[in-house]
């Protein structure tokens, strides 16, 4: 089956993981099996040829580089300036894949239809991987005239947050409202017809940016709070606020945001006993609280820091992800609320994004 993955970091891992993700998988873990600098080196599950074969045609993938002030902890760059130049060396490499025919940049409409038309068996025969351009994390846009320029680069969503406090917005374990600048942001991105995505955005950002921005939302990678309760994961009121404002909510793949108690490099998959059966119960979850399977989509992060070590056990690679569908079918689903699970509740989104007539 076709299947749409809402949330992937690929330039992030070929340039910061160094990752050639044109090559098997095999091969990407065999090179790093000395290596120590990342937690999931020679574990990781995302490759071309793994998307590839798991129907995975279609991406959002991200440009990720975050600006840290002075009093900021996290790890990350001195200046947004620093940041926006990574964003584009990932832009860099986004357009070399393009060149060599492994991803098509999606970006309106048009494109979109006939991408799907290419894939929509869950095999693109020779055609490229599809990938919306988005932004996690919105610290490099310095200024707002950046952010017309990343728009003309093909960039289509933005979370304004990651973890910790931005400029934007206050993300995950941070607190705080969006302030001016988050709002003028907002509004830009509004008039361009940019996606607002809320994961990452802490409960008080998440409040302020529903309040502020009127386009379309989008939740690319979150699970459910009352099934793991860390402010990283949506509550049911914020589900149901999401479900109210259209959006499609892309069920994350990190096995510490789908089982409680994870403890980072000791809690092992099987010993926590989480599976793809895990990944379907949240989903479950989201659909039981909307009474439909419309606001449900897949948002894997599988490559986001994170391999084998800490995900579903069942997930060897990316490619699993084409088992999803038959979990949900077992579980009753009709085939038609599977197929929008897959790939149809974002396809749909894309195609209602990008009719919208701009303010
Ligand atoms: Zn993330």
């Amino acid at each position: 089956m076709f299947i749409v993955d809402a949330h992937l970091d690929l330039a992030m891992n070929a340039l910061e993981w160094n990752r050639d993700l044109t090559r098997p998988i095999e091969e990407i873990r065999a090179r790093e099996q000395a290596w120590v600098d990342k937690p999931d080196r020679g574990r990781g599950t995302v490759s071309f040829p793994e998307m590839r074969r798991g129907g995975v045609g279609l991406c959002v993938a991200t440009q990720i580089a975050r600006y840290v002030a002075l009093d900021n902890p996290l790890p990350g760059w001195h200046s947004p300036e620093q940041a926006w130049a990574t964003t584009q060396g990932q832009l860099a490499w986004y357009r070399a894949m393009e060149e060599r025919g492994e991803l098509l940049q999606i970006r309106d409409r048009d494109a979109l239809d006939r991408h799907v038309e290419r894939w929509q068996d869950g095999d693109g025969g020779d055609a490229p991987i599809g990938y919306v351009l988005s932004l996690e994390g919105a610290d490099s846009v310095v200024t707002l005239p950046h952010l017309e320029r990343a728009y003309a680069q093909g960039l289509r969503a933005i979370g304004p947050a990651h973890y910790g406090p931005g400029v934007y917005a206050q993300g995950t374990n941070a607190c705080g409202d969006l302030g001016a600048p988050g709002r003028e942001l907002l509004q830009e991105m509004d008039r361009l017809g940019i996606i607002l995505d809320v994961t990452h955005l802490c409960d008080d950002s998440f409040r302020d940016a529903l309040d502020h921005f009127r386009g379309p939302v989008w939740a690319s990678h979150s699970n459910c709070r009352s099934l793991v309760a860390h402010n990283r994961q949506f509550s049911d009121d914020q589900i149901k606020e999401l479900i109210q404002r259209g959006a499609v909510i892309g069920s994350a793949f990190d096995a510490w945001m789908l089982v409680p108690g994870w403890v980072r490099g000791e809690t092992t998959p099987d010993g926590a006993g989480v599976s793809l059966q895990t990944v379907a119960d949240h989903i479950d979850h989201i659909c039981q609280i909307a009474g439909n399977a419309r606001h449900c989509g897949i948002g894997s992060d599988l490559d986001g820091g994170f391999g084998r070590e800490q995900c579903p056990s069942d997930v060897h690679t990316i490619a699993d992800l084409s088992r999803l569908p038959g979990l949900l079918a077992e579980r009753g689903y009709a085939p038609e609320d599977v197929a929008q699970i897959a790939h149809g509740n974002f396809i749909r989104f894309l195609r209602e994004a990008w009719a919208r007539p701009r303010s």
